[in-house]
C-alpha cells in the first residue's frame, strides 16, 4: 500500500503519518523532514534551499525528486510508503509514478485533508509561537499556502480521475481523523476493519 497524505501546510500530515509508522509499520517519506535534516547538517544543498524555505517558496523538482528517489531505493523491503509533502507539483507527480512503475508498484491511494483558511492560519499562528519555524511566520506561511494552491491543489482533479482520491474531514480532533483514515486503508485493502 502507498499512500498521499495530501493537503495544504498544516493540515495535520505529519502528525497522521507518523501515526501510520507506528501502527501499519509504513516507510514516511517527508521532503519537508528531508530538506530540514539537510539544513541541520549543514550540507551545501542544505545552504542551497534554505532561503528558498524560509520565504515559504517550492524549492526545485529536481531537488526533491531525487530526495524522494534516493529513500525509494534504500527501502526495498517497506510495506508501504506514506508520501507526505510530496508530489508538490504535476512534474514530481509524474516522477514519482515512474519511480514506483520501475519498481512495479504505484499509488493505491491518495488521501486529502481537508482544512479551511482560518483554521491552518489559527494553527500555524500557535505553531510560529511555539516553535518558531521561520516558514510560520505570516508572510511566509501566506506564500506557502498560494504555492499549495496555485502549484499543488491542480494534482486533485488529476488523482480524482484515477479513482484514487480520498477526502476526509482534517478540522476534526487528530484521533478522528486517524480513525477516518484507518477506515478508507482498510476498505481500500479489502479487509474487514472488525477483523
Ligand atoms: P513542509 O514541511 O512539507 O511544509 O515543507 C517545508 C518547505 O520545504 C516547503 O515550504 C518548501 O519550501 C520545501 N518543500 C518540501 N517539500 C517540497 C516539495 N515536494 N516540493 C518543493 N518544495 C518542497
Amino acid at each position: 500500500m502507498n499512500l498521499i497524505l495530501f493537503g495544504p501546510p498544516a493540515a495535520g500530515k505529519g502528525t497522521q503519518a507518523k501515526r501510520l509508522v507506528n501502527e501499519r509499520g509504513y516507510v514516511q517519506l517527508s521532503t519537508g523532514d528531508m530538506l530540514r535534516a539537510a539544513r541541520a547538517s549543514g550540507s551545501e544543498l542544505g545552504r542551497r534551499v534554505a532561503a528558498i524555505m524560509d520565504s515559504g517558496s517550492l524549492v526545485s523538482d529536481e531537488i526533491v525528486i531525487e530526495l524522494i528517489a534516493a529513500r525509494v531505493e534504500e527501502e526495498p523491503d517497506a510495506p508501504g510508503f506514506i508520501f507526505d509533502g510530496f508530489p508538490r507539483t504535476v512534474a514530481q507527480a509524474r516522477a514519482l509514478d515512474r519511480m514506483l512503475a520501475d519498481h512495479g508498484t504505484g499509488i493505491d491511494l491518495v488521501i486529502r485533508l481537508r482544512v479551511d483558511e482560518t483554521q491552518l492560519i489559527e494553527r500555524v499562528t500557535r505553531r510560529f509561537e511555539q516553535e518558531g519555524r521561520a516558514d510560520d511566520n505570516p508572510e511566509s506561511f501566506k506564500k506557502r499556502l498560494t504555492a499549495y494552491n496555485d502549484q499543488t491543489a491542480p494534482l486533485l482533479p488529476i488523482y480524482r480521475s484515477q479513482g484514487k482520491l480520498i477526502e476526509i474531514d482534517g478540522m476534526r480532533d487528530i484521533d478522528d481523523v486517524s480513525r477516518a483514515i484507518a477506515a478508507a486503508l482498510d476498505f481500500d485493502s479489502g479487509s474487514d476493519p472488525d477483523d
